[in-house]
């Protein structure tokens, strides 16, 4: 049996989208678990959509997500004399010919039969005339059979095909030269021996005619995988405008590209009740035997939480090297790990899905600067907690070292000092004046974590707002 080969052939026209990665996942994995080949293919034949930009966006998306290609990338439009050879060799077989007719008269003739009840398919006009090279601006078109059936047995879908009478003789070469999309497919896919084609199921009507292209030029058609469409979570076809479907944003918003995967290689395909595959695992599993033919539902939630289980078991240390730009896009300013940070980090795995909104959950102690919420102020910077705040300050000033058992010591002996007030009536309003908000972890982890110099600032900046919200209370 021959050797596998797939490939990759995405359109550079915008972001790598939700389906393409998924296709190109597919093909990677394919041709990993066969111990065959995988290539990229950009199609960027179409030259007013096509740009250098969308490329490298589209090769970074494969990159983040961890699909390595063995050959290319390729580029079509660098193989176009490849096209205009085929093209030529099928012109001189006579299994195409040149077509002198003109857009308006094909529109009329197209109109005519379709309103006398016909198909409006190429009436063939120009099937027999063998015109030569010298026959003025024309196209060529392929020379399908007349009858009997483009068959295949489509490896998702079971057998497919269309009856050649109702194609009609397909355009394969513009009047300016460049080769149709058909035609560059298969002389690629030949030319690059690919065995499996696996893409999205909107080429499934492509395929008929592709079909007659590799029969026309004596070649063996490669199998055909065509995969089931993408829907949201709403059940309709996925829209940029609601659903997320760009593999760039997904990455902005900090998901894991583990988790990416994860989500990716379940629309469509399934290994009994199994949910969590890393890619060896896509690797060692994956077959075409078991990629559904109906519509597969990309629903965030799943997302969610597969970034929550991968978040969940990452290092410290790698943890710490992936949300450190999140960090420093929050803080403004490089960030370092530190012993508090990684503390934390640590303890806001189980409650992060992303590593944005892990990173959000550092504010208070990343950033110089912090946001008092509004909430935690009006319940924990009263007039009363003034003089305890005061106290505080006053013994912490002067604790020796910086620890959680000294700081501990230090709050005891406030709260016995003023009364024996139970430990929340100081923890809380501390906890509100050096982070901002009423949940933290542990004060004395809290405390340590943030550093003397800037609790204390902090402390002195909770006073404050406590001060001139007591100001307010007594002018009112
Ligand atoms: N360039 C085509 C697309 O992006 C892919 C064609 C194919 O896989 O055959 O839709």
């Amino acid at each position: 049996m021959k050797s596998i080969r797939t490939r990759f052939a995405p359109s550079p026209t915008g972001f790598l989208h939700l389906g393409s990665a998924r296709t190109a996942l597919f093909n990677w994995a394919f041709a990993r678990h066969h111990g065959g080949t995988f290539l990229l293919r950009v199609e960027d034949t179409d030259h007013d959509r096509s740009t250098l930009e969308s490329e490298a966006a589209v090769l970074e998306g494969l990159r983040w997500l961890g699909l390595d290609w063995d050959e290319g990338p390729f580029r079509q439009s660098e193989r176009s004399d490849r096209h205009r050879a085929a093209i030529a060799s099928l012109i001189a077989s006579g299994r195409a010919y040149r077509c002198v007719c003109s857009k308006d008269s094909l529109e009329e003739r197209k109109n005519q039969d379709l309103a006398s009840g016909g198909n409006g398919l190429y009436d063939g006009r120009c099937r027999d005339l063998t015109l030569g090279a010298d026959c003025g601006d024309h196209t060529v078109r392929i020379r399908l059979p007349q009858e009997g059936a483009l068959a295949f047995d489509d490896l998702v879908f079971g057998p497919s095909g269309q009856d050649a009478s109702q194609i009609g003789d397909a355009i394969i070469q513009r009047s300016d030269g460049t080769p149709l999309y058909n035609l560059a497919v298969v002389v690629d896919d030949i030319d690059m021996e690919i065995t499996h084609v696996i893409r999205g199921a909107d080429h499934h009507p492509n395929t008929p005619l592709q079909v007659a292209i590799y029969q026309a030029l004596d070649a063996e058609p490669p199998f055909f995988a065509h995969v089931p469409l993408i829907v949201g979570e709403s059940g309709k076809k996925l829209s940029k405008r609601r659903d997320n479907v760009s593999i760039q944003e997904f990455q902005e918003e900090g998901q894991l590209h583990e988790a990416l995967v994860n989500w990716i290689v379940r629309l469509g395909w399934s290994h009994g009740d199994d949910e969590v595959f890393s890619l060896d695992d896509i690797a060692r599993l994956f077959d075409l035997d078991h990629v559904g033919r109906s519509a597969a539902r990309a629903e965030p939630a799943k997302l969610q939480w597969l970034g929550q289980h991968y978040i969940k078991g990452l290092k410290n240390d790698e943890l710490f090297q992936r949300v450190k730009p999140f960090l420093e896009e929050i803080a403004e300013q490089p960030v370092q790990d530190s012993p508090g940070l990684s503390h934390l980090l640590d303890a806001l795995r189980e409650r992060s899905h992303t590593l944005m909104e892990m990173a959000e959950q550092t504010r208070w102690l990343i950033r110089d600067e912090i946001e008092y919420e509004e909430k935690a102020v009006q319940k924990h910077l009263r007039p009363v907690s003034i003089p305890l705040l005061q106290a505080l300050r006053t013994r912490l000033e002067s604790v020796e070292t910086w620890d959680e058992g000294q700081l501990e010591r230090a709050f005891e002996h406030v709260a016995e000092q003023e009364g024996g007030i139970k430990m929340g009536k100081l923890a809380q309003p501390t906890r509100v004046a050096v982070t901002g908000r009423a949940v933290s972890p542990g004060i004395y982890e809290t405390l340590v974590a943030i550093g003397r110099e800037r609790c204390l600032a902090r402390l002195g900046a909770g006073l404050s707002i406590a001060e001139a919200r007591a100001a307010a209370q007594t002018g009112s």
